[in-house]
């Protein structure tokens, strides 16, 4: 028998020993799948690869790759993925995790992450409910969504991440659908590929508990973003955002910007560039 084919070979390589313990059905098998296939595409070594995820179904995802990963606790996967960073530059660090982590308990890390625009990529696998805790409303949930922690319907409305990023000043701003493995592999790459902070929000069904928000439902209301949208267009971006009853999937907006590590690396060299000056003035603080 022949030798089995590159690809196939670097693509096992991804692979961990551990087995997916999403429920059968679950959309996060598709962003797993997307997720091989981004670091098999971009050809990147298991050991320049850090997963950073915090608590929830979706936040299990780095035991099923071969890659560094940091298992963390609720809502942190900025600020430890930022710190991972910083202090290993080359690494590729991809925090990835779900709804309720990111915009309740996590929300309040986003809008720093975005101003520090380190070189990062943060997938958010948004299903629209707590799953791990079997069924609440999260902050994504619609209104009058009925689940156990409101039974006669949520009364609050829902956050819209995409136009809260943009509007944040996020770098790298796309949508995807784990029902759509191919276009979602193709954002992953781009963001990951991307110099400084992207956001890839991800409609991933949980049918487990959300019998609504389903890959039917959402296979009837997704649409490519219109082929002649500029993506340095914010305004633009944030219209299509706010287009209730579309998912836009695809790149709503891509600008450049120093990167967190850049800007930390400048004022490291203007440290050392005046060395003797900095400790005269530390030591005469002192003295
Ligand atoms: Fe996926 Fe929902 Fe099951 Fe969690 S509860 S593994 S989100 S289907
Ligand atoms: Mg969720």
């Amino acid at each position: 028998m022949g030798e089995m084919p590159a690809a196939v070979q670097a693509k096992l390589e991804y692979k961990s020993e551990v087995k997916p313990t999403w429920c059968p059905g679950c959309g996060d098998f598709g962003v797993l799948r997307a997720v091989y296939e981004a670091f098999e595409r971009l050809g990147v070594d298991t050991k320049d690869i850090c997963l950073v995820s915090g608590i929830g179904c979706s936040s299990r995802i780095p035991f099923f790759v071969a890659s560094y990963g940091f298992h963390g606790v609720h809502g942190r996967i900025l600020p430890t993925a930022t710190g991972i960073k910083v202090a290993n530059p080359a690494l590729h660090v991809v925090g990835l995790g779900g709804d309720g982590d990111a915009f309740s308990i996590g929300a309040g890390h986003l809008p720093h992450a975005i101003r520090r625009n380190p070189n990062l990529t943060y997938v958010v696998m948004d299903n629209n409910i707590y799953g791990l805790t079997k069924g609440q409303t999260s902050p994504t949930s619609a209104s009058q969504f009925v689940t156990k922690s409101t039974p006669y319907g949520s009364v609050e409305d829902p956050m819209n991440p995409l136009a809260m990023v943009l509007v944040y000043g996020a770098t790298f701003v796309a949508k995807g659908f784990s029902g759509k493995a191919k276009e979602l592999t193709e954002l992953l790459v781009a963001a990951i590929q991307h110099e400084g902070f992207s956001f890839v929000d991800v409609l991933s069904p949980c049918p487990t508990f959300n019998k609504v928000d389903t890959f039917k439902y959402y296979a009837e209301h997704v649409a490519a973003i219109p082929a002649e949208h500029d993506v340095t267009d914010k305004l633009a971006a944030l219209r299509l955002a706010l287009e209730p009853e579309k998912h836009y999937l695809g790149v709503y907006y891509q600008v450049s910007r120093p990167t967190l590590e850049q800007r930390v690396e400048a004022s490291r060299q203007k440290v050392r560039a005046e060395p003797q000056r900095e400790l005269e003035e530390l030591l005469a603080r002192f003295t």
